[in-house]
Formats: C-alpha cells, sequence, structure tokens
C-alpha cells in the first residue's frame, strides 16, 4: 500500500469513533440505534448483523439519506475488516450524520467475538438481475421483492381483469399466484382476456393462464383452480391466500367474494367494468367498508344485463385490470395509500378518472355487529352481469 493511502487511512481513523464488537453490540442495544453494512452483495450473502441496513459502499453517499433520513440515530457502520467501515463513517460526518462509529475488526470481528450474526434470505443473481427495476426504488428494493416473491395472490376469473392482472402481478414477480376459472377459452374472449391465444381456444382457462405465466416468469408458482366459485368452496379455496382479486362478471359471485373475505379477513381487490366505464375499489382491508355496505342485497334481475349484452370496449379491462394489480402490489409491499374506502370510477371515453367516498355500514348484513360465522346460511342467485350501479348510487 503506498505512502498516500497510508496516510489518508491514518487521517480517517483519527477524524471517526471506532469500537470494539462489545462496545458495538452495546450501542445497537440503544434505542433507535442503526447498524449499516457497507460491504458489497456477495459478502452480505454470507452473514449479517441482524436487523443491518444495507448500503454498499459505492452507493452510501447516495442513497443513505432515503434509507436512513434522521441523521441523530446511532449509526453503527460495518464492513468485513474496518476499513471501508472507517471511510464510510468519515462521509456519514460529513454528510451530517453526528452519532457515527465504525466497527473495528468489521463482521468478521463481530463474529470472531461469539456475538449474533444471521444468513441473509438473499435473491439470487437471477432474480436481482429480472427485478433491478424495483431494486433501484427505495420503497421495494430486496426486502419488498422478497415480500412480493413469499405473496399469495388469487384471482377469481381469469377473464378481461384477471388477464392483464396476472401477467402484472407475475411478472412483478409474485410468488404464487392462484387462478380460480370453469371455464374455457372461447373465441370471443380474445378480444380483452390478453393471457390467452388464439391457438388456446378450448384450453381451460386455468391452464392457458399458467402456460402465459409460467413462460413469462419461472418464479412465480401457478396454483389451478379449475372450479366454479360456490358457497361450499369458497371459504376453503381463499384460506391459503393473502389478498383475493375480484375479476368476475356477476353478480352472485361478487357477493360471494365478498363475503368469503369478510369472513377470512382478507383485502378484496375489486373491479367492474362497463362498456367505456371501469370501477376499482378495495373492500375489507384496514378496517374499510365492503361490498354489503353499499349494496346489502343483489339488484333484481331485470336491472342486470348479461355480460354478453353489455359489451365492454376490449382495452377498458386492461386499465382496470392494472389498477386491481397495482392496488394487490401496494398491499403487499405496504406502501402508499391503498383504495380503501374510495371507489375509482374511470370514464375510458372522456379519459377521466372520479374518485368518490365509500363509508362502512355500522349496520352491514355481513361486516357488521350480528353478522354470519360462515356462509351457509346465504342465498346466491345469480343474477348476470355487473352494471354501473356504485356510479348511479354513490
Ligand atoms: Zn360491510
Amino acid at each position: 500500500m503506498s505512502a498516500v493511502y497510508q496516510d489518508l487511512l491514518a487521517r480517517t481513523r483519527a477524524a471517526v469513533r471506532e469500537v470494539d464488537a462489545a462496545r458495538a453490540r452495546d450501542l445497537l442495544e440503544q434505542e433507535g440505534a442503526v447498524a449499516l453494512d457497507v460491504r458489497e452483495q456477495d459478502e452480505v450473502d454470507q452473514g449479517v448483523v441482524p436487523g443491518a441496513v444495507h448500503i454498499p459502499r459505492g452507493f452510501l453517499e447516495m442513497r443513505v439519506e432515503d434509507a436512513l433520513p434522521n441523521r441523530d440515530r446511532t449509526v453503527v457502520v460495518y464492513c468485513a475488516g474496518g476499513t471501508r467501515s472507517a471511510f464510510a463513517a468519515k462521509a456519514l460526518q460529513d454528510l451530517g450524520y453526528a452519532d457515527v462509529v465504525s466497527l473495528a475488526g468489521g463482521f468478521n470481528g463481530w463474529k470472531g467475538a461469539g456475538l449474533p450474526w444471521e444468513q441473509p434470505r438473499s435473491l439470487t443473481p437471477d432474480q436481482r438481475r429480472r427485478y433491478s427495476r424495483h431494486l433501484l426504488i427505495p420503497e421495494v428494493g430486496e426486502e419488498g421483492q422478497r415480500k412480493l416473491l413469499d405473496a399469495r395472490v388469487l384471482l377469481v376469473g381469469a377473464g378481461g381483469l384477471g388477464s392483464p392482472a396476472a401477467l402484472y402481478l407475475a411478472a412483478a414477480g409474485v410468488g404464487t399466484l392462484g387462478v380460480i376459472d370453469a371455464d374455457a377459452v372461447d373465441d370471443s374472449n380474445l378480444q380483452r382476456q390478453v393471457i390467452h391465444t388464439t391457438e388456446r381456444v378450448g384450453m381451460p382457462k386455468v391452464e392457458s393462464a399458467r402456460l402465459t405465466i409460467e413462460a413469462l416468469n419461472p418464479d412465480v408458482t401457478v396454483v389451478g383452480h379449475e372450479v366454479r366459485l360456490s358457497k361450499e368452496n369458497a371459504l376453503e379455496l381463499f384460506a391459503p391466500y393473502d389478498i383475493v382479486v375480484d375479476g368476475t362478471d356477476n353478480f352472485a359471485t361478487r357477493y360471494l367474494i365478498n363475503d368469503a373475505c369478510v369472513l377470512l379477513n382478507k383485502p378484496n381487490i375489486h373491479g367492474s367494468i362497463f362498456r367505456f366505464e371501469g370501477q376499482a375499489t378495495v373492500f375489507s382491508a384496514n378496517g374499510g367498508p365492503c361490498y354489503r355496505c353499499l349494496f346489502p342485497s343483489p339488484p333484481p334481475p331485470e336491472l342486470a344485463p348479461s355480460c354478453a349484452e353489455a359489451g365492454v370496449l376490449g382495452l377498458l379491462p386492461g386499465t382496470v385490470g392494472l389498477i386491481q394489480a397495482t392496488e394487490v402490489v401496494k398491499l403487499i409491499l405496504g406502501i402508499g395509500e391503498p383504495l380503501v374506502g374510495r371507489l375509482l370510477l374511470y370514464d375510458a371515453l372522456a379519459t377521466e378518472f372520479r374518485t368518490l367516498r365509500l363509508r362502512r355500514d355500522a349496520a352491514c348484513p355481513i361486516c357488521g355487529p350480528g353478522a354470519p360465522a360462515s356462509l351457509d346460511d346465504i342465498e346466491y342467485t345469480d343474477v348476470a352481469c355487473a352494471i354501473p350501479a356504485l356510479a348511479a348510487t354513490a
């Protein structure tokens, strides 16, 4: 090592406070203190101080203010042996961090002292490349990507709404996608159900969706449920999932999904489409309303046209399904403001979005007091297609 470097290192060490592993452990037990790991990813993969924030030394100045916005926190910086952390600690002081120490002896010294460490569950190199645009966003990052990979999302319907939602949830790396659909691909579906293809006409939609998703992202496990959702199977089907996406087009199933989600306390990501108008909201999450808070019972059949009669612009479910998928990802990551207690209305002809406030009904028959504990005594009669009833009444 050159004399110039030795001199720089000596001056840097003199300018920062260095502590041994035992002292570092004591500091980290204080309220608000944080360990900052400035090593490279392949070193971090071998083990870390529990709870440490990781920013490689080369990105420190660029990323630390996002990761540690409070400059008054005690920061214990460590690398492998204590040299990079000394330079990093100096940089943090220069950025205005008031209480920074460098761990002398680094992670090796920490481990050697018998202090606790853990093996991080990290992404594979393939996954780091695939999700690199997520890893660059502080609100997602590696931790968020792992949450997505661990998440289990159930799509009810692999149709107009379920197709775009499934494609983008799969691309984003949501690790388990359940798909409930009892139908086969029909050529009249292909105008909007973009997960299917012409050559798969006649194939079960669940199977077609699986082929597309597996070709897109091998990280995703597709669980196909080629059944018609009923009150006999709904609770059992929903139970293994974190979030349910309602991509159905009939009232009976919509009420059934709502009631099952309320009983199981799972968020229900609602979307509906009609000609040029779409709607989306998040039901039964964060104490917000459910579908029956707005409409305690289905409309009479004569007011509900069938989907075949109603028609829909093929592009519309793309927009609405992706709003649903975005809400799913926000809930998994715990970021942003979910569409709870708000109904988003989209008018494709005017290109206008509006939001209406929705309130929970204290006397709601399913999420209010005295609500049934099972689906056994609830009647679900099929009254055909969804109409924009919410818009008319809200
Ligand atoms: Zn309710």
